[in-house]
């Protein structure tokens, strides 16, 4: 299969947006395995208590598991609560179990609580420098746990449902991530958004689109991913849509857009 372009240094991406069901999990697990099978070393961080990240890539999450909650307590490094995955040799999964739950909580008491992940992902990139690709795959809130995603970050990827509402949930997250440069993280932007469930025969769907567009032409990735069953049954067998259903359009498109992904990035790190 083809292979990425690569980027010089280690990238973080904190997949989010405060809107629910809007596609976070579905489109870390898919471009996180295209990039890994595009040759790219990519780290998946499940950074949601429910776990459907864990679930989707075929990674055990029960509780009693080490998982991002042991790393964001300092009871384990990254490194030691990171597994294998079966969808590609070069990706690495940290699993979320129901413990992430409390994780806010326990963190709350902590000094410098926002910077837990980010000095975790320090840590980890001193053993691993080769790592390329973070995707953190952020719960809907916004609590501690993706306010420690967010300073940890180099960029947000943002993946958006093209509906009625979706520009005014990018303006709440812009919002959000102006205030997480002025106080936390000055690198942070909004580095790529991606479409989902774009259904392109609707006129609703193409305006969002076009709007998008208009505010965020550098950001926006040329590639839509469609709506598509395959890509809600896949989880179900705990895998990606590569293992599902590796020459459907779903499958193309986030490879597609995994593609581009990659390109920005490693145009981002060339100096
Ligand atoms: P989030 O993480 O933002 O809450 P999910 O990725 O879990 O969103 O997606 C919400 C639901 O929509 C899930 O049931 C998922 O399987 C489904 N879904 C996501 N993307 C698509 C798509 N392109 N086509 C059809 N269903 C999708
Ligand atoms: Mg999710």
């Amino acid at each position: 299969s083809a292979v990425f372009a690569k980027p010089s240094r280690p990238v973080v991406l904190a997949v989010a947006n405060q809107k629910g069901g809007v596609g976070k999990t579905t489109s870390t697990v898919n471009v996180a395995v295209a990039l890994a099978q595009g040759g790219l070393n990519v780290l998946v961080i499940d950074s949601d208590p429910q776990g459907n990240c864990s679930t989707a890539l075929g990674i055990e999450h029960h509780t009693g598991i080490d998982s991002t909650y042991e790393a964001l307590i300092g009871e384990k490094t990254l490194a030691e609560v990171t597994l294998p995955c079966a969808e590609a040799p070069t990706l690495r999964v940290c699993p979320a179990t129901i413990d992430l739950s409390g994780a806010e909580l326990d963190l709350s008491a902590k000094e410098r609580r926002e910077f837990v992940l980010a000095t975790a992902l320090e840590e980890y990139f001193a053993s691993y420098p080769e790592t390329h690709v973070v995707l953190i795959d952020c719960p809907p809130s916004l609590g501690l746990l993706t306010i420690n995603a967010f300073a940890a970050a180099d960029q947000v990827f943002v993946p958006i449902q093209a509906e009625y509402y979706a520009l005014e949930g990018l303006g709440m997250l812009l919002n959000t991530i102006n205030k997480i440069r002025d106080f936390l993280n000055p690198k942070l932007e909004i580095g790529s958004i991606l479409l989902t469930m774009f259904d392109k025969r609707t006129n609703l769907a193409t305006e969002v689109g076009k709007e998008i567009y208009q505010y965020f032409p550098q950001q926006l990735l040329g590639t839509a991913i469609p709506r598509s069953v395959k890509l809600s049954e896949a989880p179900s067998f705990g895998t990606s849509i590569f293992s599902h259903d590796p020459r459907g359009i779903a499958a193309l498109s986030y490879k597609k857009a995994a593609l581009e992904l990659a390109d920005r990035l490693a145009t981002a790190t060339a100096n």
